[in-house]
Protein backbone atom coordinates (compact mmCIF):
# COMPACT_ATOMS: atom_id res chain seq x y z
CA UNK A 1 0.00 0.00 0.00
CA UNK A 2 2.47 2.00 1.04
CA UNK A 3 4.51 1.53 -2.12
CA UNK A 4 1.39 2.23 -4.51
CA UNK A 5 1.11 5.44 -2.52
CA UNK A 6 4.49 6.55 -3.29
CA UNK A 7 4.50 5.42 -6.79
CA UNK A 8 1.04 7.31 -7.69
CA UNK A 9 2.43 10.54 -5.54
CA UNK A 10 5.49 10.51 -8.27
CA UNK A 11 3.03 10.43 -10.71
CA UNK A 12 0.79 13.05 -9.89
CA UNK A 13 4.34 15.02 -9.25
CA UNK A 14 5.29 14.09 -12.90
CA UNK A 15 2.08 14.80 -14.46
CA UNK A 16 1.78 18.59 -12.63
CA UNK A 17 5.74 19.25 -14.04
CA UNK A 18 4.17 18.42 -17.14
CA UNK A 19 1.36 20.72 -17.09
CA UNK A 20 3.74 23.18 -15.79
CA UNK A 21 5.63 23.16 -18.54
CA UNK A 22 3.04 22.55 -21.23
CA UNK A 23 1.71 25.88 -20.16
CA UNK A 24 4.60 27.77 -20.27
CA UNK A 25 5.26 26.76 -23.51
CA UNK A 26 2.20 27.81 -24.45
CA UNK A 27 2.67 31.37 -22.84
CA UNK A 28 6.21 31.68 -23.57
CA UNK A 29 4.79 31.70 -27.56
CA UNK A 30 1.75 33.07 -27.51
CA UNK A 31 2.91 36.15 -25.19
CA UNK A 32 6.89 36.19 -24.79
CA UNK A 33 7.41 35.84 -28.61
CA UNK A 34 6.60 38.71 -30.33
CA UNK A 35 5.48 38.34 -33.97
CA UNK A 36 8.63 38.63 -35.85
CA UNK A 37 10.40 36.09 -33.68
CA UNK A 38 7.71 33.60 -34.31
CA UNK A 39 7.80 34.37 -38.16
CA UNK A 40 11.80 33.35 -37.63
CA UNK A 41 10.64 30.04 -36.20
CA UNK A 42 8.24 29.17 -39.28
CA UNK A 43 11.31 30.14 -41.02
CA UNK A 44 13.93 27.79 -39.66
CA UNK A 45 11.55 25.25 -41.15
CA UNK A 46 11.98 26.35 -45.09
CA UNK A 47 14.47 25.16 -46.98
CA UNK A 48 18.07 26.44 -46.88
CA UNK A 49 18.57 27.72 -50.30
CA UNK A 50 22.18 28.50 -49.02
CA UNK A 51 22.85 25.26 -49.10
CA UNK A 52 21.16 23.22 -52.01
CA UNK A 53 24.48 22.73 -53.54
CA UNK A 54 24.74 19.96 -50.51
CA UNK A 55 21.74 18.17 -52.30
CA UNK A 56 22.74 17.33 -55.94
CA UNK A 57 19.77 15.21 -58.12
CA UNK A 58 19.69 12.17 -58.74
CA UNK A 59 17.08 10.63 -61.87
CA UNK A 60 17.06 7.82 -63.22
CA UNK A 61 14.89 7.17 -66.45
CA UNK A 62 13.97 4.27 -68.99
CA UNK A 63 15.75 6.17 -71.89
CA UNK A 64 16.31 3.61 -73.53
CA UNK A 65 13.59 1.18 -76.02
CA UNK A 66 13.73 -2.18 -75.42
CA UNK A 67 17.41 -4.22 -74.95
CA UNK A 68 16.09 -7.31 -75.03
CA UNK A 69 13.36 -8.88 -76.98
CA UNK A 70 11.82 -9.46 -73.33
CA UNK A 71 11.27 -5.85 -72.56
CA UNK A 72 10.30 -4.96 -76.43
CA UNK A 73 7.65 -7.64 -76.03
CA UNK A 74 6.58 -6.34 -72.84
CA UNK A 75 6.50 -2.94 -74.30
CA UNK A 76 4.30 -4.06 -77.09
CA UNK A 77 1.79 -5.40 -74.91
CA UNK A 78 1.45 -2.58 -72.89
CA UNK A 79 1.84 0.31 -75.77
CA UNK A 80 -0.22 -1.70 -78.34
CA UNK A 81 0.33 -0.16 -82.17
CA UNK A 82 3.06 2.07 -83.05
CA UNK A 83 4.43 0.98 -79.57
CA UNK A 84 7.80 1.99 -80.07
CA UNK A 85 7.22 5.43 -80.83
CA UNK A 86 4.52 5.86 -77.83
CA UNK A 87 6.85 4.13 -75.54
CA UNK A 88 9.46 6.89 -76.76
CA UNK A 89 7.03 9.99 -76.14
CA UNK A 90 6.44 8.83 -73.10
CA UNK A 91 9.59 7.91 -71.26
CA UNK A 92 12.11 10.02 -72.87
CA UNK A 93 10.30 13.19 -73.43
CA UNK A 94 7.19 13.23 -71.41
CA UNK A 95 8.84 11.51 -68.08
CA UNK A 96 12.13 13.17 -67.77
CA UNK A 97 10.10 16.22 -67.10
CA UNK A 98 7.92 14.19 -64.64
CA UNK A 99 11.28 13.34 -62.86
CA UNK A 100 12.92 17.05 -62.90
CA UNK A 101 9.38 18.47 -61.64
CA UNK A 102 9.83 16.08 -58.36
CA UNK A 103 12.56 18.47 -58.35
CA UNK A 104 10.98 21.22 -58.30
CA UNK A 105 9.06 20.18 -54.87
CA UNK A 106 12.27 19.02 -53.44
CA UNK A 107 14.39 22.70 -54.04
CA UNK A 108 11.58 24.64 -53.90
CA UNK A 109 9.03 24.08 -51.65
CA UNK A 110 9.23 23.52 -47.41
CA UNK A 111 7.93 19.64 -47.60
CA UNK A 112 11.21 18.16 -46.49
CA UNK A 113 11.84 16.50 -49.67
CA UNK A 114 15.64 17.14 -49.57
CA UNK A 115 15.54 14.52 -46.54
CA UNK A 116 12.70 12.29 -47.33
CA UNK A 117 12.59 9.88 -50.30
CA UNK A 118 8.94 9.76 -52.14
CA UNK A 119 8.67 6.40 -52.33
CA UNK A 120 9.07 5.85 -48.73
CA UNK A 121 6.46 8.94 -48.16
CA UNK A 122 3.67 7.99 -46.82
CA UNK A 123 1.54 10.95 -48.76
CA UNK A 124 3.72 10.08 -51.85
CA UNK A 125 1.14 9.37 -53.87
CA UNK A 126 -0.48 13.16 -53.78
CA UNK A 127 2.62 14.13 -55.20
CA UNK A 128 2.63 11.65 -57.88
CA UNK A 129 -0.57 13.67 -59.01
CA UNK A 130 0.33 16.95 -59.21
CA UNK A 131 3.94 16.26 -60.38
CA UNK A 132 1.57 14.66 -63.63
CA UNK A 133 -0.45 17.74 -63.68
CA UNK A 134 2.80 20.05 -63.87
CA UNK A 135 4.12 17.59 -66.18
CA UNK A 136 1.58 17.68 -68.50
CA UNK A 137 1.02 21.47 -68.32
CA UNK A 138 4.37 22.00 -68.70
CA UNK A 139 4.45 19.99 -72.39
CA UNK A 140 1.19 21.61 -73.13
CA UNK A 141 2.78 24.97 -73.04
CA UNK A 142 6.18 24.22 -74.43
CA UNK A 143 6.32 20.84 -76.70
CA UNK A 144 5.21 19.98 -79.96
CA UNK A 145 1.17 19.69 -80.32
CA UNK A 146 1.35 16.42 -81.76
CA UNK A 147 3.73 14.80 -79.29
CA UNK A 148 1.13 16.30 -76.85
CA UNK A 149 -1.73 14.05 -78.26
CA UNK A 150 -0.13 11.23 -79.08
CA UNK A 151 0.89 11.00 -74.90
CA UNK A 152 -2.90 11.51 -74.22
CA UNK A 153 -3.68 8.79 -77.19
CA UNK A 154 -0.87 7.00 -75.38
CA UNK A 155 -2.12 6.68 -71.78
CA UNK A 156 -5.94 6.55 -72.83
CA UNK A 157 -5.05 3.58 -74.99
CA UNK A 158 -3.19 2.21 -71.83
CA UNK A 159 -5.52 2.88 -69.01
CA UNK A 160 -8.51 1.20 -71.05
CA UNK A 161 -6.17 -2.24 -72.06
CA UNK A 162 -4.44 -2.35 -68.57
CA UNK A 163 -6.03 -4.95 -66.39
CA UNK A 164 -7.44 -3.06 -63.47
CA UNK A 165 -5.98 -4.13 -60.29
CA UNK A 166 -8.97 -2.64 -58.13
CA UNK A 167 -11.66 -4.30 -60.49
CA UNK A 168 -13.49 -0.88 -60.33
CA UNK A 169 -13.71 -0.46 -56.67
CA UNK A 170 -11.09 2.31 -55.79
CA UNK A 171 -10.93 5.63 -57.43
CA UNK A 172 -6.84 6.46 -58.66
CA UNK A 173 -6.24 8.53 -55.02
CA UNK A 174 -7.63 5.83 -52.84
CA UNK A 175 -5.48 2.97 -55.27
CA UNK A 176 -2.61 5.18 -54.81
CA UNK A 177 -2.91 5.76 -51.07
CA UNK A 178 -3.32 2.05 -50.84
CA UNK A 179 0.04 1.40 -52.67
CA UNK A 180 1.94 4.44 -50.98
CA UNK A 181 0.64 3.22 -47.29
CA UNK A 182 1.68 -0.55 -47.92
CA UNK A 183 4.43 -1.89 -46.15
CA UNK A 184 5.85 -3.06 -50.04
CA UNK A 185 5.94 0.37 -51.98
CA UNK A 186 8.22 -1.41 -54.40
CA UNK A 187 4.76 -2.47 -56.61
CA UNK A 188 5.01 -4.18 -60.12
CA UNK A 189 4.53 -2.76 -63.22
CA UNK A 190 0.80 -3.70 -63.42
CA UNK A 191 0.09 -2.31 -60.28
CA UNK A 192 2.51 1.22 -60.18
CA UNK A 193 2.23 1.57 -63.65
CA UNK A 194 -1.24 1.45 -63.80
CA UNK A 195 -1.73 4.08 -61.00
CA UNK A 196 0.97 6.62 -62.89
CA UNK A 197 -0.69 6.22 -66.77
CA UNK A 198 -4.34 6.88 -64.94
CA UNK A 199 -3.00 9.88 -62.99
CA UNK A 200 -1.33 11.00 -66.21
CA UNK A 201 -4.68 10.62 -67.68
CA UNK A 202 -6.33 12.65 -64.50
CA UNK A 203 -4.11 15.40 -65.52
CA UNK A 204 -5.46 15.91 -68.55
CA UNK A 205 -8.84 15.74 -67.40
CA UNK A 206 -8.03 18.35 -65.03
CA UNK A 207 -5.63 20.71 -67.96
CA UNK A 208 -4.25 23.22 -65.23
CA UNK A 209 -2.14 25.69 -66.52
CA UNK A 210 1.39 25.73 -65.60
CA UNK A 211 1.19 28.60 -63.26
CA UNK A 212 -1.50 26.91 -61.09
CA UNK A 213 0.10 23.28 -61.11
CA UNK A 214 3.42 25.06 -59.88
CA UNK A 215 1.41 26.81 -56.99
CA UNK A 216 -0.08 23.11 -56.17
CA UNK A 217 3.25 21.87 -55.79
CA UNK A 218 3.92 23.86 -52.87
CA UNK A 219 5.26 26.52 -54.54
CA UNK A 220 5.11 30.33 -53.19
CA UNK A 221 7.27 32.64 -54.55
CA UNK A 222 6.71 34.92 -57.57
CA UNK A 223 7.55 33.26 -60.96
CA UNK A 224 8.16 34.30 -64.17
CA UNK A 225 7.63 31.94 -66.95
CA UNK A 226 9.17 32.13 -70.30
CA UNK A 227 7.44 31.78 -73.80
CA UNK A 228 10.19 29.95 -75.42
CA UNK A 229 9.31 26.23 -76.97
CA UNK A 230 10.84 23.29 -76.53
CA UNK A 231 11.17 21.11 -79.79
CA UNK A 232 12.43 18.18 -80.75
CA UNK A 233 12.60 16.66 -84.24
CA UNK A 234 13.52 13.06 -83.32
CA UNK A 235 12.42 11.51 -79.99
CA UNK A 236 15.19 8.34 -79.20
CA UNK A 237 18.02 7.96 -76.70
CA UNK A 238 19.77 11.20 -77.25
CA UNK A 239 16.80 13.52 -76.65
CA UNK A 240 16.64 12.70 -72.65
CA UNK A 241 20.14 14.55 -72.20
CA UNK A 242 18.76 17.70 -74.55
CA UNK A 243 14.98 17.50 -72.21
CA UNK A 244 17.29 17.73 -68.96
CA UNK A 245 19.09 20.47 -69.68
CA UNK A 246 16.72 22.89 -71.52
CA UNK A 247 13.81 21.94 -68.51
CA UNK A 248 16.24 22.84 -65.68
CA UNK A 249 18.03 25.70 -67.42
CA UNK A 250 13.81 26.76 -68.20
CA UNK A 251 13.21 26.38 -64.43
CA UNK A 252 16.21 28.87 -63.45
CA UNK A 253 15.27 31.15 -65.54
CA UNK A 254 12.04 31.05 -64.08
CA UNK A 255 13.77 32.24 -60.95
CA UNK A 256 13.39 28.88 -59.57
CA UNK A 257 16.29 26.55 -57.26
CA UNK A 258 17.50 23.64 -58.72
CA UNK A 259 21.16 21.68 -58.89
CA UNK A 260 23.42 19.61 -60.34
CA UNK A 261 22.20 16.14 -61.50
CA UNK A 262 23.22 12.83 -61.62
CA UNK A 263 21.02 10.87 -64.08
CA UNK A 264 21.37 6.70 -64.77
CA UNK A 265 19.54 5.58 -67.97
CA UNK A 266 17.93 2.10 -68.17
CA UNK A 267 15.83 0.52 -70.28
CA UNK A 268 13.27 -1.30 -67.73
CA UNK A 269 9.83 0.60 -67.52
CA UNK A 270 9.04 -0.06 -64.08
CA UNK A 271 12.04 1.82 -62.75
CA UNK A 272 11.99 5.48 -63.12
CA UNK A 273 12.84 7.77 -59.84
CA UNK A 274 14.18 10.89 -58.59
CA UNK A 275 15.60 12.21 -55.48
CA UNK A 276 17.97 15.09 -53.62
CA UNK A 277 21.15 13.01 -52.70
CA UNK A 278 24.24 14.09 -50.82
CA UNK A 279 26.86 15.71 -52.08
CA UNK A 280 29.44 12.61 -50.66
CA UNK A 281 26.57 10.37 -52.27
CA UNK A 282 26.84 12.43 -55.91
CA UNK A 283 30.82 12.87 -55.88
CA UNK A 284 30.83 8.63 -55.26
CA UNK A 285 28.39 7.90 -57.76
CA UNK A 286 30.85 10.28 -60.35
CA UNK A 287 33.55 8.56 -59.25
CA UNK A 288 31.76 5.07 -60.06
CA UNK A 289 32.35 4.12 -56.32
ZN1 LIG B 1 6.99 10.43 -59.72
Amino acid sequence: MEENNKKSNKLAIIGIILIVLGVGLFVVNKFVLGEDEKEEQKETKTIDEQNLELYPYYIVVTARYGATQETKDFINKIFGDNAEEKFRVYFQWYNVVHELTHGIVAYNTNTNMLERDIKYTKEGYLEEQKVNDFAVAYWKKYGDQEKVKLLKETVDYIVSNMKDPTDGKLTIEEYGKQLWQSDNPDSTFEEYGWFQFNSVKMAFEKDLTVEQALKNLGVTKEVKLDEEKLSYDKIDETVCDKVISDTVAKFKKWGLNFTEIYHVYNDDPNTNYSKAITKGQYESLKSGN
